[in-house]
């Protein structure tokens, strides 16, 4: 019965794409190998294809074989969790139609005040906002400084010229 198992392991060189992507090949635009991803399975380098495998472990590597670039071999999984980890996070800090079917809910009002309406301020002193698309009244989160290791550019700092 446990059939997917009992087949002979496959090996791979390189991980199989994750979510339909694949992140290692050559990444230099100039080359003609350029993002073209390599074949995952397989036996390193008896593979034919545009690249050449080098050390192991960490420190995989594939070799362009056309511009000789070397790339370590990452896993496309962890890539994408960690490009959605900081998706989130970037969300977390800006204010949202809080309506999923709407349009504006993938729109911020920081990025796109045009497609809000602003309502002054709320008794928190937050402001307040209507989203044209589907009407819905928002709240603008507080700004959150220094979090997690973020700083906001407006938390920079400011160098005063005391010369003159
Ligand atoms: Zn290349
Ligand atoms: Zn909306």
């Amino acid at each position: 019965m446990s059939n997917a198992l009992s087949h002979h392991n496959k090996k791979l060189r390189v991980p199989l794409p994750y979510d339909g992507l694949q992140f290692n090949g050559c990444k230099n635009p100039a080359c003609s190998n350029f993002m073209v991803p390599p074949i995952c399975e397989g036996h390193g380098n008896r593979v034919k294809d545009g690249y050449a495998l080098t050390g192991s472990g960490r420190e995989l590597a594939i070799r362009c074989k056309s511009c000789n670039t070397h790339t370590i071999v990452k896993s496309n999984k962890a890539i994408i969790e960690e490009y959605e980890r900081q998706a989130n996070y970037l969300r977390d800090n800006q204010t949202f139609c809080s309506n999923r079917e709407c349009d504006n809910y993938r729109y911020s009002v920081e990025q796109h005040p045009k497609r809000y309406r602003s309502k002054g301020k709320g008794s928190s002193g937050n402001k307040r906002f209507t989203c044209k698309l589907c009407c819905k009244s928002i709240t603008q989160r507080a700004k959150r400084c220094f979090q997690e290791g973020y700083v906001p550019l407006n938390c920079c700092y400011t160098v005063y010229n005391i010369s003159d």
